[in-house]
């Protein structure tokens, strides 16, 4: 996103990608939100967060942010996570020094032209005021797509799948659209780890349940 595109979505009112009403500053009119399938968050902050359920519209502006190249959909769901993520009851407490969103494999960037998870993380590091690290970590391994695989096949997929340069004493969180089975960000967890970060936590826009 350009700071051209920063400027002309401050400047004109968006439609809602949802209801194509008014949708003031937000790619998502506040009714849409307030409609949207949330996860209740427990009081125990764990190391994943995912505020949404992964069901409709939820699923639908994933998969457009993905694969249907609906790149507003991404910032969308970027500001969906950064809003959560802000107003989390648990409070905000200290953030990570980085975001690392979850790598494409060269040969899928260069096919899609972009990598969904970075254009999410990109709202998310704006409004958290936390840098942003996408190449911090690479994905060296061209897994197959993992949708329909099995929970060990997927883990099998992933074994090696990341690299991820020397990122001693950082606090990191990954961030990815969708949590299906967490094998993906447990495998870059793993190597982030490896390459010496000091805590991995990982967020998503939604879960499956
Ligand atoms: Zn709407």
């Amino acid at each position: 996103m350009s700071k051209v595109d920063d400027l002309l979505a401050w400047l004109l009112p968006q439609c809602c990608v949802l209801c194509a009403g008014p949708g003031g500053r937000r790619l998502i009119c506040a009714p849409c939100a307030a409609d949207l399938p949330r996860i209740p968050v427990s009081a125990g902050a764990g190391t994943v967060f995912a505020p949404l359920a992964y069901e409709y519209p939820v699923d639908r502006l994933v998969q457009g942010a993905k694969f249907h190249q609906r790149l507003p959909y991404a910032r969308a769901l970027g500001e969906l996570l950064a809003e959560a993520l802000a107003t989390r009851p648990a409070g905000p407490g200290t953030w990570p020094d980085v975001l690392v969103p979850v790598p494409l494999h060269e040969r899928r960037l260069a096919a899609r032209g972009y990598n969904q998870a970075l254009e999410i993380a990109r709202p998310v590091a704006g409004r958290l005021g936390v840098r942003l690290a996408p190449r911090l970590a690479r994905r060296i391994v061209a897994t197959a797509e993992q949708s329909g695989l099995s929970r060990a096949a997927r883990r099998r997929n992933l074994r090696g799948a990341f690299t991820a340069r020397d990122c001693r004493g950082l606090h990191v969180a990954v961030v990815d659209d969708v949590i299906t089975t967490g094998s993906t960000v447990a495998a870059l967890a793993r190597a982030l780890r490896q390459a010496g970060a000091a805590s991995v936590e990982a967020w998503a826009v939604a879960r499956t349940l």
